[in-house]
């Protein structure tokens, strides 16, 4: 890499030690105690090459126009397959149960392969680029490795993956569709990452597991930065992170620590974690005080079904530095409010996505969230990814009569509903 891009990234920062190291060579964990790593930038140096109005001129609806924030070099060449950019929509006022809010939806289900993994895996991958290497491996729940498999076929790598074979159909259709080369892994989504380290040492290929590899949180971070833009650099009093192994959780707090430390914003609003039931280790840690411990992770938000968080560490930290709050939410909790979120706002969002929207409705319930606030709720996955979780509350009405008596009748039926 040159030395621009050195200037501007200064290295990694350990969040167990706090050691630091420099750019090169690339390593994805603490050498010392294998915690995770955070790229440390130049700030100053940022702030003289680059500004709001600079920012405004970036004529591509996608990630790239924050490339001064991003641990890469230079961008790719080729700007059309637009990961991120997505739209925030506004729910201005609306009435609920504790009186009006502010409420916005950043919906991530508009990425090129349904999810707001695109993010990362286009620093992923152009980062791989950078350091020469062509093949990539992955071990997922699903969408990270969708998105690899097609973020990798536009781009022109191989993709390897290692997901769970319990991972719905329509992820591990994704994924062949793609022509990425698939493992499925008799086990968990835990047992999938750890092969797939010893996949990614053994062959020497990058890296693109989640909560080990750090660039991979600075991709992710890019939901935070378009959201602080898109509200004119007004900072939501809340938002509200689907949370399995945390680096989105991690990363969106990092947006908001970057645009603070350039001057842009002023404050951070609160992040809240919502994890489920059935795989709640954050919330534990925060409600025990005590480190995280692996649980027995089961539920219907197969995108966050995660044992143990990889990224655990810094979603604590992102967790407590914003001054928010952890929150589980039950499987019928979740596809409860992925019903509603559809019908409220036209956004239809898989399980582990519509759990920020039951976070929300659950933090309501329990007099956390206030009337007035403005928050954020991150649909992170496209629910056509999994519609049998989906049609668990639809039922597909059965064939009716073709004539109109029967038609108005069933409307009857119906409309009230
Ligand atoms: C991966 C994923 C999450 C959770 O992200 P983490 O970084 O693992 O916390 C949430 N929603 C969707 C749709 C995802 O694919
Ligand atoms: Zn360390």
């Amino acid at each position: 890499m040159s030395d621009s891009t050195t200037q501007r990234i200064l290295g990694y920062k350990c969040v167990g030690c706090g050691k630091e190291y420099p750019l090169e060579p690339f390593i994805y964990q603490c050498p010392d105690c294998n915690s995770n790593l955070d790229i440390l930038y130049n700030y100053e140096l940022i702030r003289d090459i680059w500004s709001v109005d600079e920012l405004k001129k970036f004529p591509y609806k996608s990630l790239w126009r924050y490339h001064p924030l991003l641990p890469v070099e230079n961008p790719p060449e080729n700007l059309s397959m637009q990961s991120g950019g997505t739209p925030l929509l506004s729910f201005p006022q609306i009435q609920t149960e504790i009186g009006k809010i502010n409420l916005y939806v950043k919906d991530d289900t508009r990425n090129p392969s349904g999810s707001l993994k695109d993010r990362a895996t286009e620093i992923g991958i152009r980062h791989a680029d950078e350091l020469g290497q062509d093949t990539i491996v992955a071990a997922s729940t699903g969408n990270a490795a969708a998105s690899l498999a097609a973020l990798a076929a536009f781009y022109e790598k191989k993709a390897v993956i290692l997901a769970p074979a319990s991972a719905p159909p329509a992820k591990l259709t994704q994924i062949l569709q793609y022509n990425a080369l698939l493992y499925p892994v008799e086990g968990t989504y835990d047992d999938a990452f750890d092969l797939s380290m010893l996949v990614a040492e053994a062959n020497k290929w990058y890296s693109r597991s989640t909560g080990i590899n750090p660039v991979l949180a600075e991709g992710k971070k890019t939901v935070g930065l378009e959201i602080a833009e898109q509200m004119n650099w007004q900072i939501p009093d809340k938002i509200f992170v689907p949370t399995g192994d945390g680096c989105i959780i991690a990363g969106v707090h990092k947006a908001f620590l970057d645009l603070v430390r350039l001057g842009w914003t002023s404050k951070l609003p609160q992040l809240i974690a919502v994890q489920a039931e059935g795989s709640p280790a954050i919330v534990n840690a925060l409600d025990s005080g005590k480190p995280m411990e692996k649980v027995r992770s089961d539920t219907v938000a197969d995108s966050i079904s995660v044992d143990l968080p990889r990224d655990g560490e810094k979603a604590i930290k992102a967790i407590k530095e914003s001054k928010g709050f952890a929150i589980a939410v039950s499987d019928d909790e979740i596809l409860t409010a992925q019903y509603r979120l559809s019908k409220n706002t036209g956004i239809f969002a898989e399980p582990a996505a519509a759990a920020s929207m039951a976070g929300f409705l659950k933090a309501m319930r329990l007099g956390k969230v206030f009337e007035g606030e403005s928050i954020v709720i991150l649909a992170s996955g496209s629910g056509l990814k999994d519609v049998p979780a989906a049609q668990q509350k639809i039922e597909i009405p059965k064939a009716q009569p073709k004539n109109l008596e029967s038609f108005l009748t069933f409307c009857k039926e119906h409309q009230s509903k």
